[in-house]
């Protein structure tokens, strides 16, 4: 379905036409003036210039956050202290976040909604590595009449974040949260298509009581400010979410200076439906898996296996219900599927539906939505009997494209599950309690959901194995990759 396509396209009221780095508590150009282009993704125009970092402006934001970490304040603070800052910060993205919202669906495609309830997942990030930071008990180990040991945990120092431009705001929260509770100082590089709602970051952090130094940002494209990140000396960390093949290379790019690295990946993620399966809920759930957030999303479900007793009505339930959901601009309330991010993601997504009517059988989409001829907008689309060795099978698409593939035993399922390089989530359903247990264990993931939509629990690891991540972030795992855990022994 299609929203009306009259509309004028939306554009937020007080947009700033230019986006500069936030160094050492200061907004700054680039010091060569280097600049580049943003496009809003329903018009595909420019409206606005970002600051296009270089080295001597990444130089300028690792001094700064090193400065920070050396001689100021926030690395010493006590974690109750830091921690109320954190939950300021909360309150104040919580308190912008229709803004933000508005920012991010104008700058994303994605649908308003949605944003809105990304906003507040940003938030939910700052507040729990909040709490988790009070919370955490140091570990100590006794050895009776012996010996008794603890660990000191110790923030490590300017940590690089870097990170797409799916969810930028909330993706950027999961990262800037703990490495902030943890007593580090940070320089973050957003993703270059969407620089709009990271950049206000920075009042937001003056407003919490966030000292200068603490919070760096410097825009620019992932082969220049990101690549002088990831090799700058005075960087011993780097959390990265990306594309694969970009984790590739900043996993060398790192090697020489042996950096602590958290990378979160791409995915083909599958879903697993079995005959005895609530088919209504799995259904709905694997509609969402794929089609929410415009399909641009890691964890998206975008490979359908399903028992082949119930595929045909799986089949053609799935691509009716495809058809109903709705495609519109991204600000309007009733949209379900926005435009794509930029009209290079587009060209990707669209050759990916190109290649599909050779590779599978098309039952819904395949192609731009009726009433809209501009912009990158993408009918939900879906391919039937799609086989292992073809291309939408393997390769991440990152759009709202699924294929959907039969199966006839549990065997067969884990094996298909399993046949690509990617093993970030997975999805089962089946109302067999062993079945579902079994198959989990024997998939590829780093992340399965049962009988579920994707929903997270800030407490869980979150990552992927094979092609999808390096090392797990999430509740406790989070805050030891942010800190050095040192062993003190001592002798009784
Ligand atoms: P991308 O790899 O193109 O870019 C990600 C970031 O890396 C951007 O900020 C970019 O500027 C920067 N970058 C690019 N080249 C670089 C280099 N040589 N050195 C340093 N930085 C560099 O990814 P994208 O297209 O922005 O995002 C989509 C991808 O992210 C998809 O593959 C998706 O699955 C993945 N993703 C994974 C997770 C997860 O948690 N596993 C979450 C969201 C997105």
């Amino acid at each position: 379905m299609t929203a009306p396509a009259t509309d004028a396209p939306h554009r937020p009221d007080g947009l700033p036409d230019r986006i500069r780095h936030y160094i050492d508590g200061h907004e700054v150009d680039s010091i060569g003036g280097e600049t580049f282009e943003v496009l809003d993704p329903v018009t595909n125009q420019t409206y606005l210039t970002a600051a296009a970092g270089q080295q001597a402006d990444v130089d300028a934001a690792v001094a700064a956050a090193r400065r920070a970490f050396v001689d100021g304040p926030w690395p010493r603070m006590l974690p109750r202290e830091r921690s109320r800052v954190l939950h300021r910060i909360a309150d104040l993205v919580e308190s912008r976040d229709a803004r933000l919202a508005e920012l991010e669906s104008f700058d994303s495609g994605l649908p308003i909604t949605q944003a809105l309830g990304q906003a507040r997942r940003a938030a939910e990030n700052f507040r729990f590595f909040a709490d988790l930071v009070v919370a955490q008990s140091d570990d100590t180990f006794k050895v009776p009449g012996r010996q008794i040991n603890y660990v000191n945990r110790k923030p490590i120092g300017v940590a690089g974040l870097i990170t797409p431009w799916n969810t930028p705001f909330m993706l950027e929260s999961w990262k800037l949260a703990p490495a902030l509770a943890t007593g580090n100082t940070v320089v973050l590089k957003p993703a270059e298509f969407t620089p709009l709602s990271a950049s206000l970051w920075a009042g937001i952090f003056a407003e919490a009581g966030v000292p200068a130094g603490v919070f760096n940002l410097v825009n620019g494209l992932g082969e220049e400010a990101g690549d002088a990140l990831v090799k700058h000396p005075d960087v011993p960390l780097i959390s990265f979410t990306g594309e694969s093949g970009t984790g590739e290379v900043i996993f060398a790019n790192a090697a020489p200076h042996l950096k602590g690295l958290s990378m979160e990946l791409g995915g083909k993620s599958p879903a697993v439906v079995f005959a005895d399966a609530d088919l209504d809920a799995a259904i709905d759930a694997t509609i969402f898996g794929v089609f929410s957030l415009n399909g641009e999303r890691c964890t998206a479900g975008s490979r359908i296996l399903v028992e082949r007793s119930v595929y045909d009505e799986f089949v053609e339930r799935y691509a009716a219900q495809a058809r109903r959901v709705v495609v519109g601009h991204p600000h309007d309330p009733d949209t379900e599927v926005g435009a794509l991010v930029h009209p290079e993601h587009f060209e990707k997504v669209m050759g990916y539906v190109e290649l599909g009517r050779s590779e599978g059988r098309l039952v819904a989409g395949g192609g731009r939505p009726e009433g809209f001829p501009t912009g990158n907008f993408v009918a939900p689309t879906v391919f039937a009997d799609v086989a292992p060795d073809a291309r939408i099978f393997q390769e991440e698409i990152f759009g709202p494209v699924v294929a959907i593939t039969p199966f006839d035993t549990e065997a067969e399922a884990v094996e298909l599950a399993n046949a690509v390089r990617y093993g970030l989530a997975a999805y089962v359903w089946t109302n067999d309690l062993k079945r579902a247990h079994n198959v989990s264990q024997s998939i590829e993931a780093g992340m399965v959901w049962l009988n579920s939509n994707n929903v997270r629990d800030l407490r869980t690891p979150f990552g992927g194995v094979k092609a999808s991540g390096l090392g797990h972030e999430g509740g406790y795992r989070s805050i030891d990759f942010y800190t050095d855990q040192q062993a003190v022994h001592i002798t009784l």
